[in-house]
């Protein structure tokens, strides 16, 4: 995980010496990922309270590892982090708007409650408390960015306890999140589907919408770019897309959590013809 940070911020600098400067979106997706990599290297190795045969029933019945009461988190450094990462949101009004002042305030991280991690993690609303003035999309962001680096550890540790030939689920076999950038392997062009969450992968049929289940061939499409690296899957069932990259048409090292913000312009256009992410 620790590696993958470093590549990508020297991605980063590559990018902005190549164009001579970086998008605004990348600047602050870059100040993000410094404080989430500072917070990295203090979370303890989490354990989660789970056993191995709990592990095994799930897969086989479909369910992901980990609901809530799993997970194992130092909430004192979640709700640090979160003070930061609203910090970084703050100091880009250009593409986020102002932050209310309750946020911005000495001891807003409390507002971080365990019962708005909960409603966050299971996709349900978020209090009031948390959410007013801002936004539920905006807050849901938010959110999102404190907690990676606490599920993507997660993901590290129990990652190689699954077997994924029993998982052919459009969600997380760890968290449950919902697929939000996916990728053809080299070898065969199997798709890989990763976690909007946890940045776990896991293989899924090409021919099936992850969000709905649709495999009927007239509702599902893909188009491609023009070198044809990158795609994206649509579904007229349940309206969603979702974005690949081709690793056969590529020699690059290619690091995802960055190609889903380098790919934002294909979000613009399908967004456009009325898709949801
Ligand atoms: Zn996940
Ligand atoms: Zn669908």
């Amino acid at each position: 995980m620790q590696k993958e940070t470093t590549k990508i911020l020297q991605k980063l600098s590559e990018l902005e010496k190549e164009g001579g400067g970086l998008p605004l979106l990348l600047v602050f997706y870059r100040g993000l990922l410094q404080i989430q990599a500072s917070v990295e290297k203090r979370i303890i190795k989490p354990e989660p309270r789970i056993t191995r045969e709990v592990i095994c029933q799930r897969i086989r019945k479909g369910q992901p590892i980990l609901s809530f009461d799993n997970l194992a988190l130092d909430h004192n450094l979640v709700q640090e982090l979160f003070v930061e990462v609203i910090a970084t949101f703050n100091s880009y009004p250009q593409l986020f708007g102002e932050l209310p002042k309750k946020l911005l305030k000495p001891g807003a991280g409390r507002l971080l409650t365990k019962k708005a991690i909960r409603a966050w993690f299971t996709e349900n609303e978020l209090p009031a408390t948390i959410q007013d003035g801002v936004g539920e999309n905006l807050m849901s962001a938010i959110i999102h960015a404190t907690l990676q680096p606490f599920l993507a550890g997660h993901s590290e540790v129990l990652k190689n306890t699954i077997d994924y030939e029993n998982w052919r689920r459009g969600y997380c076999p760890i968290c449950g999140g919902s697929p939000d950038f996916s990728y053809l392997d080299k070898e065969r062009g199997s798709r890989y589907l990763l976690c909007s969450h946890c940045d776990t992968e896991w293989v899924f049929k090409r021919l099936e919408c992850p969000f709905c289940g649709c495999q009927n061939p007239y509702a599902l499409n893909y188009t491609t770019d023009d070198k044809g690296l990158y795609r994206l899957y649509t579904c007229r069932d349940c309206g969603r897309y979702l974005k690949a990259i081709d690793l056969r048409k590529t020699e690059e090292d290619i690091l995802f959590p960055l190609e889903r913000l380098l790919t934002i312009d294909m979000d613009r256009q399908v967004r456009e013809k009325d898709f949801e992410k």
